[in-house]
């Protein structure tokens, strides 16, 4: 589930909202955009994988409300690791191609 919006890091340049398939987030006028409506969250790590400058931060948990701080989790390196494990981040190639996990489809 969505758990924080870092203001401090936020450029304000709303993809989160753009790309949330269920409505999370509400923009607003000259300010970072608010997490408006968690308990909608689908856990599905969209708005954290295109935010540009790893300002949000989704716990894997989709039922229930964690409390985390913004020290916490860069403390451990949380931040932006679902960006890294996918290979997203700058320098990365996508890591789509390792995935294997069809060959259990074939027969
Ligand atoms: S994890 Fe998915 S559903 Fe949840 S706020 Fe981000 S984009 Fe929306
Ligand atoms: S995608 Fe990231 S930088 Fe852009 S508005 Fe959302 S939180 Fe802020």
């Amino acid at each position: 589930m969505i758990e924080l919006l870092i203001e401090e890091k936020c450029v304000e340049c709303n993809q989160c909202v753009k790309v949330c398939p269920v409505n999370v987030f509400e923009s607003r006028e000259d300010q970072t955009p608010r997490i408006a409506r968690q308990s909608e969250c689908q856990t599905c790590y969209m708005c954290e994988l295109y935010c540009p400058v790893n300002a949000l931060y989704v716990a894997p948990y989709a039922e229930e409300h964690v409390e985390i701080s913004p020290q916490e989790i860069e403390e451990k390196a949380l931040i932006g690791s679902y960006r890294r494990s996918v290979g997203w981040e700058k320098g990365q190639k996508s890591t789509a191609s390792d995935d294997q996990f069809y060959k259990f489809y074939l027969k």
